[in-house]
């Protein structure tokens, strides 16, 4: 699903943010990415989420070589078959959360009915289907970033990636969400997360460790809890 060979990220200013990593996930893997701040995490996610791309090395996303992409394609891949997570849950603010989760689909083409009836599916799923029209601001954080969850599935893409998905969340709204993303991974999706929670890196089945740029350990235990 994810193939990096020698990917290098140097951004302008000088910081080299990565260093030659070489990394490869699996097809229906449960990985954190852990590590000090600054330690090139999100630069990481980035680039497998397609949202950057790197100064030099390879990236394989989902079988498509990135390089060879265009922006419009980028796009198009981004879109279909990535899924994004974020600790600041990234929602629009004025507009209902089944509004929220149908935007995910814009790029479908489904006509506005089929994105409206998928995006209550996804509420239900993560628990928030008595929530369809609550504002983002009438929500708990923890709701919010359910909301988040179900935009990112709500186009069933093979990858989902966060980024500190539970760092603005208490510890209960925090396990809810690791369970989704546990449960949507036990389903068949890869799941990445990046985090610096120790807990929830030990719910994951492997935990990449980064410093200063480079993956300095990448441990499988199969999980827990
Ligand atoms: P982490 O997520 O592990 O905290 P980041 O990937 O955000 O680390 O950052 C890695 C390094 O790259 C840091 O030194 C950071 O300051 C630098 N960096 C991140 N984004 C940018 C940017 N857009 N421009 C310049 N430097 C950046
Ligand atoms: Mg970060």
């Amino acid at each position: 699903m994810v193939d990096l060979h020698e990917v290098t990220k140097v951004y302008p200013g000088g910081v080299r943010a990565l260093r030659e990593i070489d990394l490869r996930i699996r097809r229906g893997e449960l990985a954190s990415i852990i590590g000090p701040s600054g330690s090139g995490k999100t630069t990481m996610l980035h680039i497998v989420g397609t949202l950057d791309r790197p100064t030099s090395g390879e990236v394989r996303i989902a079988g498509y070589d990135v390089s060879t992409l265009k922006d419009r394609e980028l796009s198009a891949l981004r879109a279909h078959r990535i899924g994004f997570v974020f600790q600041q849950f990234h929602l629009s603010f004025g507009i209902p959360a089944v509004d929220n989760v149908a935007d995910g689909l814009l790029y479908t083409g489904l006509p506005a009915r089929r994105r409206r009836e998928r995006a209550v599916a996804a509420l239900e799923r993560v628990g928030l289907g008595h929530r369809l029209g609550h504002r983002p601001h009438q929500m708990s954080g923890g709701e919010q970033q359910r909301v988040a969850v179900a935009r990112a599935v709500v186009g069933d893409p093979p990858l989902v990636l966060a980024d500190e998905p539970t760092g603005n969340l208490d510890s209960s709204s925090g396990a809810e969400v690791l369970r989704l993303l546990r449960d949507l991974n036990a389903e068949g999706t890869t799941v990445v997360i990046i985090t610096h929670d120790m807990e929830v890196a030990a719910a994951t089945d492997r935990q990449v460790r980064m410093r200063d740029g480079q993956i300095v350990e990448d441990v499988r235990t199969g999980g827990s809890s």
